[in-house]
């Protein structure tokens, strides 16, 4: 049994979507300066690193994080290798894929992946992402929750359709994995977002055990 981490890890460093602020995490009190223990301050906006999104996200009367169902987030998962050649996630390209009958949580790993092993800090604007008619695919196969190793599953600038489609038909979409070192295959996924009130999304720690 193996278990790999496909969450980011906070820290400053992290890149954010384009005007979100960055990460704040420092330390506010520390032993060497005799202080009686460590302690640390975190801010940040709920969609930075690996985390969830909500149906609040999209549709403002949609279910906000802390009700988002744990049998989704929980289960076995099937993650998706696609070449580096692919700029987009598109419905032909599922429906010729390995991807197994039956399978209800899928992550993509795309050359996203590599973009968190060069540990870039710029946010990168031609990320692969979800489009309209994969996230179409998805919910007609009955996908519960999808995931991507970027920080959107919808392209950069065209955000609604494929957002749309996974959050109103109940889709957990799952943003930011780093899937570099996961083989393809089938998994038990563990993702599991802060328990935030009201909240659209939350930073999620994900790991694979397969
Ligand atoms: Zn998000």
């Amino acid at each position: 049994m193996k278990i790999y981490d496909i969450s980011v890890t906070i820290s400053p460093n992290l890149p954010v979507w384009p005007g979100d602020p960055a990460v704040d995490l420092h330390q506010t009190d520390f032993m060497d300066k005799g202080a009686p223990c460590n302690l640390t301050f975190l801010a940040l906006n709920v969609h930075a690193g690996t985390h969830v999104d909500a149906p609040h996200h999209f549709m403002n009367d949609g279910r906000t994080v802390e009700n988002l169902p744990l049998d989704a987030l929980a289960g076995p998962a099937f993650v998706l290798h696609l070449p580096d050649s692919v700029n987009i996630v598109t419905a032909a390209i599922l429906e010729t894929s390995d991807i197994p009958p039956g399978a209800e949580r899928l992550l993509f790993r795309t050359r996203n992946s590599a973009i968190w092993q060069r540990g870039e800090q710029v946010f990168q604007k031609g990320f692969v992402a979800i489009a309209p008619d994969a996230a179409e695919w998805v919910v007609r196969r009955g996908v519960k929750l999808v995931g991507i190793d970027y920080l959107s599953v919808a392209a950069f600038g065209d955000p609604l359709p494929t957002h749309e489609t996974l959050l109103k038909a109940g889709v957990v979409a799952v943003e930011g994995l780093d899937l570099s070192r996961v083989p393809q295959g089938r998994y038990q996924l563990y993702c599991l977002p802060l328990k935030l009130r009201g909240a659209d999304g939350a930073p999620a720690r994900a790991i694979l055990v397969g």
